[in-house]
């Protein structure tokens, strides 16, 4: 059975780049009516934080990428150190004592002399004695020892890809405070929770690699990846740094509508163009992720506002039914104030404007020239409520008594009622305000 999991480490909010591997890892399991899992990589006891799990999982539910179970890392660790044990077993698993200082002095060496910063496995050639003297110091981290042959995968985006272990360092999977490391974790999660496929970045690619050969030492194949290209900005810029501010949350906040976040991220970067659409099963049919390109995809977020805009414009009035009561929009009138609303508003937030002006009356400042034409129209206009008809017939009577028409007619009117010059039609508009306008 297709299974596909999207692992965030509770360490932050996710952002727009994380939301591209969760859109993908979920597509790929709905679409083949498989699991999708929300494993929580929260191996770092001290960066994992329960309010960025429940902030993910926030995120997550108000894309509706719902997950079907949720593993947490850090209690698996049973699970993790029975795998350590096979690789020491299997002769695949040895102790380094090196501090990091040592390690980064190391690799600063070997970039002068144009080395590739490759660990020089220096702690494989200690004697036994050596070591216990080291042990009686430090306590060691553990590095898995690669085969150094080439390790060959299909990759879902990027094609045929061929790795030379020999050009990579021997991964460390346990730090000496004890602390499991990613790698080691997801190799045992995926290999028991029967993961069949993993989208991730291609910042990934090199762990990958690792990852093939150390399930293979576990006596396992590996499932099948694809590793999309990382996110830029408009320019192509690097978007690593800007990312914090592209938090799901965050463009909640400014308005960006779900199905417009979707409907973007769920064909960017691919042969099929971005189109508004209405449900997650549409994007879910249409996706298929080889037709994803490699080349770094570029982000706009001035791409969600028209997209947001559609979105808005073609939202059914029951899935707005609950904000629209709690701005205080009266039962017998929502529909209609949604029919009339929903294509002139950039996002939701924007119907609290409408309703207060339809509430209370706009404040609109009229034109000198207007004057006098604006105060003899109003006088015109009889008290609310106001039929379909009323601006028709204000109008043809307003027409009448001023001898205006056209838009020097229709306009100064309209910014006059709603302190606007664009908006819906004022024929539609006229039956929902409250009050009568004032001058
Ligand atoms: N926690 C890892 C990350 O966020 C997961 C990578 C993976 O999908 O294996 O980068």
């Amino acid at each position: 059975m297709t299974t596909t999991r999207f692992a965030p480490s509770p360490t932050g909010y996710i952002h727009i780049g994380n939301l591209r591997t969760a859109l993908m890892n979920y597509m790929i399991a709905r679409k083949a009516g498989g699991t999708f899992i929300l494993r929580l990589d929260d191996t770092d006891p001290e960066r994992s934080k329960q309010e960025y799990a429940d902030a993910i999982q926030e995120d997550l539910e108000w894309l509706g990428l719902t997950w079907d179970r949720v593993e947490r890392q850090s209690d698996r660790l049973d699970r993790y150190m029975a795998a350590a044990d096979s690789l020491r077993d299997k002769g695949r698993f040895y102790e380094g004592f090196e501090t990091p200082v040592e390690l980064d002095l190391k690799r600063k060496k070997q970039l002068n002399m144009g080395k590739p910063p490759v660990y020089d496995r220096a702690a494989l050639a200690l004697s036994e004695d050596e070591k216990a003297a080291l042990r009686a110091e430090r306590s060691p981290h553990w590095r898995f020892k690669l085969d150094q042959e080439r390790i060959n995968w299909t990759d879902g985006v990027l094609g045929d890809i061929s790795i030379d272990a020999a050009s990579v360092s021997d991964p460390v999977l346990i730090r000496g405070d004890g602390q499991v490391l990613y790698t080691l974790a997801s190799v045992v999660d995926d290999t028991d929770m029967g993961v069949t496929h993993v989208v991730r970045g291609s910042d990934h690619v090199t762990n990958t690699a690792t990852q093939i050969q150390i399930m293979a030492a576990l006596g396992h194949g590996h499932p099948e990846f694809a590793h999309h290209s990382l996110l830029t900005g408009p320019q192509g810029e690097a978007l690593s740094k800007r990312l914090g501010t592209l938090a799901l949350r965050d463009l909640r906040a400014a308005g960006v509508e779900p199905m417009a976040l979707l409907s973007l991220m769920a064909r960017l970067g691919s042969s099929q163009p971005v189109e508004m659409h209405l449900s997650l099963d549409e994007l879910i049919d249409g996706f298929d992720i080889s037709n994803f390109g490699s080349a770094p995809t570029k982000f706009d977020a001035d791409d969600l506002k028209p997209l947001t805009a559609r979105a808005l414009a073609a939202m059914p009035f029951d899935k707005m039914a609950d904000d629209i009561a709690a701005l205080g929009v009266p039962g017998d009138i929502a529909p209609q104030f949604w029919e009339v609303v929903k294509g002139n508003i950039a996002t939701r937030g924007e119907m609290a404007d409408w309703w207060s002006l339809m509430r209370d009356g706009a404040s609109a400042t009229v034109a000198e020239e207007d004057a006098a034409f604006i105060t003899e129209a109003f006088g015109l206009l009889p008290e609310p409520p106001y039929g379909p008809d009323a601006w028709a017939t204000w109008t043809s009577a307003v027409k009448e008594a001023t001898g205006r028409k056209g838009r020097g007619l229709f306009m100064p009117l309209r910014h006059a009622v709603t302190g606007r010059s664009h908006g819906p039609e004022m024929a539609e508009l006229m039956p929902l305000l409250q009050t009568k306008p004032q001058a």
